[in-house]
């Protein structure tokens, strides 16, 4: 896959050098606690609008996934078929990721099952990945 992440805001340059430096990590409102994924102005809980970056475990739960078979970019179809996903990191359910799952078929797959973060390397990038955790 020859992707290369779009980084259009400070918040998005801040994930993608976190994930070269095999991090993950979420912007976190400093009131509440509640992790705000994707990066947004104010805290969707209480409205405040100070976070700080916080890394996470890398633990994570699955709530949906399908399986793409027809590339939307021309820079995928080297990809297809591949797992896209939404995942619910343990720390706080309500921040959900888009992800790819690797190493697993979607024949084994169970909605709500425990995953782990796996980071994959590609051209240079780095990418959260996840796969069922064992
Ligand atoms: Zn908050």
């Amino acid at each position: 896959m020859v992707y290369r992440p779009m980084l259009v805001s400070e918040a998005a340059q801040h994930f993608w050098e976190a994930c070269q430096n095999r991090r993950l990590e979420m912007p976190q409102c400093a009131n509440c606690g509640r992790l705000c994924w994707y990066p947004q102005p104010v805290c969707p809980n209480c409205w405040h609008d100070r976070f700080g970056w916080v890394e996470l475990s890398g633990r994570a739960r699955l709530y949906s996934y399908t399986v793409v078979h027809r590339a939307f970019d021309s820079n995928f179809t080297d990809a297809v078929p591949y797992l896209s996903a939404i995942v619910e990191p343990v720390e706080d359910d309500r921040a959900r990721l888009v992800s790819r799952l690797v190493d697993c078929s979607p024949d084994s797959l169970v909605i709500g099952a425990d995953l782990a973060l796996t980071f994959t390397e590609e051209d240079g990038i780095v990418y959260p990945f996840f796969s069922p955790a064992r």
